[in-house]
């Protein structure tokens, strides 16, 4: 069984691992899908904004293009400017009043938004109508190549789009040829806190995703509670089985001996034997009907124990249940501590009875010589606790004490019989009256048992 639930609790780990797995790939994938949503989301505001860039200045973009012209026709009459092209292309004097003017256009048309941007340059190309293509340069985009913006680098930042120019030009008088020009450029943008604009649009998904996650990992560990603590009554049922087994067979085998020497002429002719016999069987027959009763009323639930209550004027009545003890265990010491005034409580006396007698016979039962009484009225409770020196109980058996049928597990420790009741009924009392029972003892140390009642 200890190996079913072991196998349970593995299986059940790996199914709630691979569900916390396939949770956390769906709201990655979830994740991805709702960047590349914000992706385009931006580009298509941008790229409205930025369809034509010349509308945003129109003198600006003329001058720009003049620029261009004239680069290109300096390269066509002389080669040797081909490596200064891109360097006066990059420091153009249009840089930073180009980048004032489009940031102003994102903050005016996409307020909400923290938007850098880049545009950077990737290619220039001229076409000599005579000659072939000759490409000055054509790179990989990247920051260094940064035409216009405000970005510092381009990790972190995503393609708008690709802004391809041509423009055409001649140097009839020259040189008697024309040429036309192809640059390509790239914007870029980074949205400032990305990150958090799109988490706060998944948060049902991730509310949901812990949500859901935790619902399972509850439920799986109140199911497997569940399971131990079935697992622990089967146990502790077994165990009750055993002993009442155990405690039914003595009395049971002396009866039938007893009855089978009974048979016997010779015996029931002799008086003190016949006697004797019938002596034996009255004690086992009183011994089964004892344990029948434990059994009977020890079991009932505290809902189920009708008392009735009377005044019983306390420390007297505790008095009369140590002198009943005391005689029948004149080898136990006791001593008490009732320094109490006198007080009425309104008390179950036979139940009560019954009970202390439990906590004072199981105290001889495991083991003591001393058992120390005390008394007390505190704050309109009035507390009984009972401590012995015997053997004691290890602190991780105590939350298991008070259950119906429990017995610390012998070992080697103790051979004294019981059924596992008589601290359940106890506690069962003991609710029945609205008080509360607690036990400190450790292995060794003796136990207290402190029964506190309000009045
Ligand atoms: P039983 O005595 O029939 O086994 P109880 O319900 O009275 O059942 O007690 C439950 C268990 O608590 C006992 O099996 C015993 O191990 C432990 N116990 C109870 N009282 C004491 C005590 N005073 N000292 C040590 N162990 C105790």
């Amino acid at each position: 069984m200890k190996q079913k639930i072991n196998l349970l609790i593995g299986f059940s780990a790996v199914v709630l691992i691979a569900l916390s797995a396939i949770q956390y790939y769906l709201v990655k994938t979830a994740y991805e899908y709702k960047v590349e949503q914000f992706r385009s989301e931006i580009k298509e505001k941008i790229a409205k904004i930025t369809n034509d860039y010349s509308d945003i200045d129109s003198t600006i973009f003329n001058k720009k293009d003049l620029l261009y012209k004239q680069l290109a026709e300096n390269y066509i009459r002389d080669k040797k400017t081909r490596f200064h092209i891109k360097n006066q292309l990059l420091q153009n004097e249009f840089k930073s009043e180009l980048t004032r003017k489009l940031q102003e256009e994102f903050e005016n048309e996409v307020p909400d938004l923290e938007i850098d941007f880049a545009i950077v340059l990737d290619k220039f190309v001229i076409y000599d109508a005579t000659k072939e293509a000759d490409t000055i340069f054509a790179e990989k985009p990247f920051i260094e190549n940064k035409l216009y913006g405000n970005l510092a680098s381009l990790d972190d930042a995503f393609l708008i789009r690709n802004y391809v120019g041509t423009t055409s030009g001649s140097l009839q008088q020259e040189l008697n040829s024309d040429y036309k020009l192809l640059t390509e450029d790239t914007l870029y943008v980074s949205i400032q806190n990305w990150e958090t604009i799109v988490l706060k649009r998944m948060t049902l998904i991730l509310v949901f995703a812990v949500f859901s996650i935790l619902t399972l990992i509850t439920l799986f560990v109140i199911a497997l509670k569940a399971l131990i603590k079935q697992k622990k009554m089967s146990d502790i049922k077994t165990d009750f089985i055993n002993n009442i087994t155990h405690e039914l067979k003595t009395p049971l085998t002396t009866l039938s001996v007893s009855t089978k020497i009974l048979e016997r002429k010779d015996i029931r002719d002799n008086d003190e034997n016949f006697q004797n016999i019938l002596g034996t069987i009255n004690r086992q027959n009183n011994r089964l009907q004892n344990l029948i009763d434990q059994v009977m009323t020890n079991s009932l639930g505290y809902e189920e124990i009708e008392l009735h209550k009377e005044k019983v004027s306390m420390p007297d009545f505790l008095n009369s249940i140590i002198s009943d003890f005391q005689l029948a265990f004149p080898n136990v010491s006791i001593a008490t501590d009732f320094n109490s005034e006198k007080v009425n409580l309104n008390l179950d006396k036979f139940h009560l009875t019954t009970a202390i007698a439990n906590v004072l016979e199981n105290a001889v039962k495991y083991g003591c010589k001393n058992i120390y009484v005390k008394a007390s009225l505190a704050e309109n409770q009035f507390s009984i606790s009972i401590s012995d020196d015997g053997i004691g109980i290890s602190k991780s058996k105590h939350p298991l004490l008070f259950d119906k049928f429990y017995r610390v597990e012998q070992g080697n420790l103790h051979d004294a019989k019981g059924l596992g009741l008589g601290l359940y009924y106890v506690d069962q009392i003991i609710k029945a009256h609205q008080g509360t029972i607690n036990v400190m003892s450790d292995l060794g140390k003796g136990a207290t048992f402190d029964l506190r009642f309000s009045i």
